[in-house]
């Protein structure tokens, strides 16, 4: 190695400063790996840091449950495990159907969620309104969990930021990743600024580009792109509780806090990763106002104060990519979860447990990021 490469070569290379590449980099710092993470912008910039801060189960594909399950109790510890408040509320979560087709879909997938141990209570008729007042007449049923939650993706990013840098992570903001070549059983990663970092290992976390990282190595790594918005309402006193989802996911829906309502529910706005512009389609946005008004009337009467648009990477079948490219030593992903700032604690437990004892306990195989290699 040369001067240069020895100041900045390292065990484990990360690309993308996002929850899922910083809670792994922490998870490996915290048992002896020497990381660094390079993040073309800013850390937790990109969806991890715009996100609505759901955490809710109701809403997983059942291949994630457990996962899900998992994730939402290591979400319970996260305040002490990140030593600083990170908006974290158990508040319970309702998951609405519409009409009969969405009653049939919320039967179906709340028989299968009870079925593997999740705590559901059905809700129609009289039923809804006593639990959920605010809820209006053209919910025909309704769902609900007592372990759906919040958080404050503004107050916990800063806090793993603080707390991977404690634990030794070497995090290179605007540090964006141009090339990627193998050099016997490792690599050299260089930047758009010129800059090189030889490592032992890579690990591809970075969100939505992922798929065009993964190609520097030759690995086709589909990656479909999502752009989310969310709406953000004037404050006002408590007037619902839990986090409101609709059964066919196109709406999310809490009241925060500060007395805020966040909107969302994957209604998609303007952009592309080329450009990286990404921006807010009104009319698109419109119907997710008035399926909100639908679901919880009270709603009108607010103001929507503010919207933003974030990019979220999707893979074929919805299901994270975790584990080692194909056909490339030493080198992983962990990209790709719906649901992903959710999911972040388990899944990078999961990878850096593969990576270091070969073994996780929650299935992982169905994640291989070379299930679409051969298709
Ligand atoms: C609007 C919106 C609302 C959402 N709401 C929720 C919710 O309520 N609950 C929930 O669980 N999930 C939600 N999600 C999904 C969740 O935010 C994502 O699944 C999760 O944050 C993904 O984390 P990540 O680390 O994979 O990606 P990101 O946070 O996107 O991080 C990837 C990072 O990689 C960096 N990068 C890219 N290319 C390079 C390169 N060449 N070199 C270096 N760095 C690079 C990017 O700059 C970025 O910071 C939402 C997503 C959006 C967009």
């Amino acid at each position: 190695m040369s001067s240069q490469d020895k100041r900045s070569g390292c065990d484990t290379l990360v690309i993308g400063g996002g929850t899922l590449g910083l809670m792994t980099a922490l998870r490996l710092a915290e048992r002896g790996v020497e990381v660094t993470v390079l993040e073309s912008s800013s850390p937790m910039g990109e969806a991890s840091g715009v996100n609505a801060g759901s955490l809710a189960s109701q809403n997983k594909m059942l291949a994630m449950m457990p996962h899900a399950l998992e994730a939402l109790r290591l979400w319970g510890g996260m305040a002490d495990y990140l030593g600083a408040d990170v908006g974290f509320q158990k508040v319970g979560g309702l998951r609405v159907a519409m009409d009969d087709a969405d009653v049939e879909l919320l039967a179906r997938s709340s028989g299968e969620q009870s079925r593997i141990g999740v705590d559901i209570e059905w809700l129609e008729g009289d039923e809804i309104r006593l639990r959920a007042p605010f809820l209006g007449e053209q919910v025909r049923a309704a769902t609900y969990s007592s372990i759906d939650c919040l958080a404050n993706p503004l107050l916990f990013g800063p806090a793993l930021l603080r707390k991977a840098v404690k634990a030794g992570v070497r995090i290179e903001a605007h540090a964006s990743v141009a090339t990627i070549e193998q050099q016997g059983t490792g690599f050299s990663v260089g930047t758009q600024d010129g800059r090189t970092f030889p490592c032992g290992r890579l690990i591809i976390a970075a969100g939505a580009w992922s798929g065009e990282l993964a190609r520097l190595l030759g690995v086709h790594l589909p990656v479909a792109l999502d752009v989310n918005m969310i709406g953000v309402s004037t404050p006002s006193a408590p007037f619902m509780k839990g986090v409101v989802t609709h059964v066919r996911g196109i709406l999310t829906l809490k009241q925060v806090a500060n007395g805020t309502c966040l909107i969302g529910g994957g209604w998609q706005g303007k952009g592309s990763l080329g450009s990286g512009h990404k921006d807010i389609d009104y009319e698109s946005s419109l119907h997710n106002v008035r399926l909100a008004v639908s679901v919880i009337p009270a709603i009108a009467q607010r103001t929507l104060l503010r919207q933003w648009a974030g990019f979220e990477g999707v893979s074929p079948d919805s299901c994270p990519y975790l584990g080692p490219l194909p056909n490339v030593r030493n080198a992983y992903a962990l990209t790709c979860a719906r649901g992903g700032w959710t999911l972040s604690p388990i899944l990078s437990k999961m990878l850096s447990e593969l990576i270091l004892d070969r073994d996780t306990a929650l299935p992982f195989k169905a994640f291989s990021p070379g299930r679409f290699t051969h298709a």
